[in-house]
């Protein structure tokens, strides 16, 4: 069975990408089929995978107004992954699809097509809360909302959250909040812990285990073009690795997926 989860959080800079790239690599290091899904107009995951935006004839964009088959779309990449990459033509896409009955329901379709192939479908939301992360909530079974461990890391928590719960009561009554990824996590000050203790309970919003800590090798291998998770050990690679091994864990065995203790140490 294949398990569709959307990364989604209306803010930007908050580490969806970096979650659904690093994720994506740790689950193939699994043997885990994975298809990442890019829904951002900027394209980043597409370049950050590889293959530069600029240069493709095709995209999720044509898939999504039902030009292209999802099959010819496809791409494959360095990191083991299957990518269904993203152009600027999708900034068009909102206005086109606003126009078609079904909008919410063109991600959902697509991916249908090719679920058998994945036994995990990873949807990059772009930093808004239209009608592309609709097609993306719609689609997903679960979602996960990264949240960068700082001030006023809960303003707009809620209306996404309102937002996710709309889609539950209209186009997926199935989706499920899996709960937050905290992202740029800083265990060696109380201010990390406390932001995220704050957003938990003021949103009963369930924290994954483990916390992403904040480490400069992300930096350097965006800038870069290469993943995170190639190259030297650390403990950014090492953080997404156990997150991937307990999501893999709760999708596989069915097992609740394990959450942080946020009162402990
Ligand atoms: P979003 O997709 O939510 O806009 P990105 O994944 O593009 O966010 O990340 C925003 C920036 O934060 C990028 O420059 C990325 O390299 C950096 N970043 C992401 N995760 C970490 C981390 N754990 N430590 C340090 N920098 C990070
Ligand atoms: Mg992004």
């Amino acid at each position: 069975m294949t398990r569709i989860l959307a990364i989604a959080n209306q803010k930007g800079g908050v580490a969806k990408t970096t979650t659904v790239e690093s994720l994506g690599a740790a689950l193939a290091d699994l043997d885990v089929s994975v298809l990442v899904v890019d829904l951002d107009p900027q394209g980043c995951l597409t370049f950050s995978l590889g293959h530069d935006p600029d240069q493709l004839e095709t995209s999720v964009h044509d898939v999504l107004l039902g030009d292209e088959e999802i099959t010819d779309v496809l791409l494959d990449t360095e990191d083991k992954v299957t990518l269904l990459p993203a152009t600027i033509d999708l900034a068009g896409a909102e206005a086109l699809l606003l126009m078609r009955p079904g909008r919410e329901y063109a991600l959902k379709r697509a991916l249908a097509e090719v679920a058998e192939d994945f036994d995990v479908i990873l949807v990059d939301c772009p930093p808004s809360l239209g009608v592309l992360t609709l097609n993306g909530l719609t689609a997903a079974d679960e979602v996960i909302v990264p949240l960068q461990c700082e001030t006023l890391a809960h303003r707009g928590v809620g209306q996404l959250l309102r937002t996710v719960r709309e889609v539950q009561q209209i186009t997926n009554p199935n989706l499920k909040m899996l709960g937050a990824v905290a992202t740029l996590f800083d265990a060696r000050t109380t201010h990390s812990r406390d932001v995220l203790s704050d957003v938990s309970d003021r949103y009963d919003l369930p924290v994954l285990d483990p916390p992403i800590p904040r480490t400069v090798r992300f930096a350097e291998a965006s800038a870069s073009g290469s993943s995170v998770m190639r190259g030297r050990k650390n403990k950014g690679a090492t953080a997404y690795r156990a997150l991937a091994e307990n999501l893999w864990k709760h999708w596989d065995a069915g097992e609740d997926v394990r959450t942080y203790d946020l009162t402990a140490q």
